[in-house]
């Protein structure tokens, strides 16, 4: 087994979700490719490799694996939702000019800020979504 297919069982097992062929290739899809891409464009591409998958069974594949925590849904900007493997926590940015999704590194809140924040509600994860304008988008407005 590689390190990678390891980590993916690994995944599996941490929230005790059977994995099956079929939400084994919707995970081993967002995380390898690290794309942030919508149910459509899972399906289409999970179709190319098993002609066999249903939409609607990857799309409930791609549900439970939402509901397990091992995918998590993120909200460009007035698009459908994309869906993105989070095995290594990160924040986002969002190009509000192209509608991109791009992955930021990871840091903590200050200690206590989210507690603070949170009151009595339990907070299980938490995420920053930072909007604004891509370098892309940024190069062809001739911004420096
Ligand atoms: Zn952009
Ligand atoms: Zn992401």
């Amino acid at each position: 087994m590689s390190k990678f297919s390891e980590e993916l069982a690994q995944a599996f097992q941490t929230v005790s979700l059977r994995p099956t062929a079929q939400r084994y290739a919707v995970l081993e899809f967002l995380a390898r490719r690290r794309v942030h891409a919508t149910a459509a464009e899972i399906f289409d591409a999970l179709n190319r490799d098993d002609p066999r998958a249903s939409r609607a069974t990857v799309y409930n594949n791609l549900h439970s694996l939402a509901k397990a925590g091992l995918v998590r849904e993120v909200h460009g900007e007035g698009k459908a939702a994309r869906f993105d493997a989070s095995l290594h926590p990160h924040h986002h940015f969002v190009c509000e000019t192209c509608g991109d999704i791009e992955d930021l590194p990871w840091f903590d809140l200050p200690p206590g800020f989210s507690r603070s924040a949170a009151g009595k509600r339990e907070v299980r994860a938490y995420e920053i979504v930072f909007r604004g304008v891509c370098v892309r988008c940024r190069g062809t407005r001739g911004v420096r």
